[in-house]
Formats: C-alpha cells, sequence, structure tokens
C-alpha cells in the first residue's frame, strides 16, 4: 500500500504516519526528518535546505524528489510506504505519480489531515521532538514522562527552530499557496478522504485506518511484507 499523509504542519502528520506505518508495516517516510538528518550532519543536501527550513519556504522540487526517490531504494519501501510530508507542491506530485507508474505502481490513497489555523499555531508552539528518534512530545496533549527526555528511547527533546513563533506563519501561508491546491489534485485522481485531525491521536488513527480500508486493510498490509 502506498499512501500519502497531507495537512498543514502541526496537523499530527509526524504522529500519524509513523503509527500508521508501524501497525501496517510500511516504511515511513518523513521529508522533514531526511533532511534534518542531513543538516545534523552536515552534508551538501543539509546546507542547501537549511536556508529554505531557516524561513519557512520550500526546499527546491528537483532536490526533494531526488532524495525521496532515492529513499525509495531502501528494501523497507519495496512494499509500500506512508509518505510524511512529501509531495508539498503539484510538480512533485506529478514526479512521484511518474517514478511509480514507471515502477508499475501508483498513490493509493491520498490523506488529509484537517486543523484550523489556531489550533495548528497553538499546537507548534508547544512541540518538542526526540533529536534520537523523532517522537513528537507536547507540553499540553502529549508530555513525556520526565521533562525533556524521550519516553521511548531515553534521547534528548528539542524545539524545532523553525516552530519559533515568527517562522510558523510563513511556513503556514507556504502550506495554504503551495501544498493545499495538492487536496484537489488528488481528489480528481479519486484517491483524497479527508480527515478532522481535532481529537485524540488513537481517534485521528482510527479515522484514517477506515479511510483506508478499515483494521483489515491496515492489517492485510502488514501480512503482505511478512
Ligand atoms: P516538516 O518537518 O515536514 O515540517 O518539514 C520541515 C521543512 O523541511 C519544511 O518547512 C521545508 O523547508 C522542508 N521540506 C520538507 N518536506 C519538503 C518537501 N516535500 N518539499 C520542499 N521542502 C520540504
Amino acid at each position: 500500500m502506498r499512501i500519502v499523509l497531507l495537512g498543514p504542519p502541526g496537523a499530527g502528520k509526524g504522529t500519524q504516519a509513523a503509527l500508521l506505518a508501524k501497525r501496517a508495516g510500511l516504511a515511513h517516510v518523513a521529508t522533514g526528518d531526511l533532511f534534518r538528518a542531513n543538516l545534523e550532519r552536515g552534508t551538501e543536501l543539509g546546507k542547501q535546505a537549511k536556508g529554505y527550513m531557516d524561513r519557512g519556504a520550500l526546499v527546491p522540487d528537483d532536490v526533494t524528489t531526488r532524495m525521496v526517490l532515492e529513499r525509495f531504494k531502501e528494501s523497507d519501501a519495496a512494499d509500500g510506504f506512508v509518505l510524511d510530508g512529501f509531495p508539498r507542491t503539484i510538480p512533485q506530485a506529478e514526479a512521484l505519480d511518474a517514478a511509480l507508474a514507471a515502477a508499475g505502481q501508483a498513490v493509493d490513497h491520498a490523506l488529509l489531515i484537517e486543523v484550523g489555523r489556531e489550533e495548528l499555531v497553538r499546537r507548534l508552539a508547544g512541540r518538542w521532538i526526540c533529536r534520537a528518534c523523532q517522537t513528537p512530545y507536547h507540553d499540553h496533549s502529549a508530555p513525556p514522562a520526565k521533562p525533556g527526555v524521550c519516553d521511548a528511547c531515553g534521547g534528548e527533546l528539542y524545539q524545532r527552530d523553525d516552530d519559533r513563533p515568527e517562522v510558523v506563519g510563513a511556513r503556514l501561508d507556504t502550506y495554504e499557496k503551495q501544498t493545499a491546491p495538492l487536496a484537489g489534485y488528488y481528489e480528481r485522481a479519486g484517491k483524497l478522504a479527508r480527515i478532522d485531525g481535532l481529537g485524540g491521536i488513537e481517534d485521528v488513527a482510527e479515522k484514517l485506518g477506515r479511510a483506508i480500508g478499515g483494521p483489515a486493510a491496515v492489517a492485510a498490509a502488514h501480512v503482505t511484507v511478512e
């Protein structure tokens, strides 16, 4: 199964993509995480991406698409994936479709998690991420047992530079202008499902599971990779 998760920054894409990928036995491919890993390692790609990320803009399509197609070559992505943060523009979606079509594959579902702007700003301001395993936490809705320490792996929690209030507005504007049109793109292809992103993590996970065919579909995806 090949799934695209769409939604504005702060909608819960990262949390839900990780959960869905784990339950369905699919690879979780998060372009933001890939860029941040490159930044930490000081690679050429990381240096190229930094300026765009710092100001809440998108990294150019060709650089981003190349990185994703490289990631697809890893064995865990062979049977399917949950894409988190990609595509973010129409040209990226077209490049994805073309690359999959060349391999006789296609996106099966595009799931759009919808959350209002005021709630997004609130969520991003309280967000913490594990430096080691990328698990997200939130001051109010999902605090770690011990402040500053990841429950999952004991790693250090940090706040992303681009979650600062002065960058958040730009990221939300970028989303509206460049990424929101993807809803129409996938709707025309008959692949879009809109999911209300308010509610608890399990509530939203259940709605996403139903949109791809219910728990049986999630389990079936898992069986194919075992
Ligand atoms: P995220 O963690 O998904 O919020 O992504 C963090 C930042 O990485 C974004 O604000 C962009 O600067 C960059 N980025 C992530 N995914 C993409 C993409 N598909 N296209 C262009 N830039 C991206």
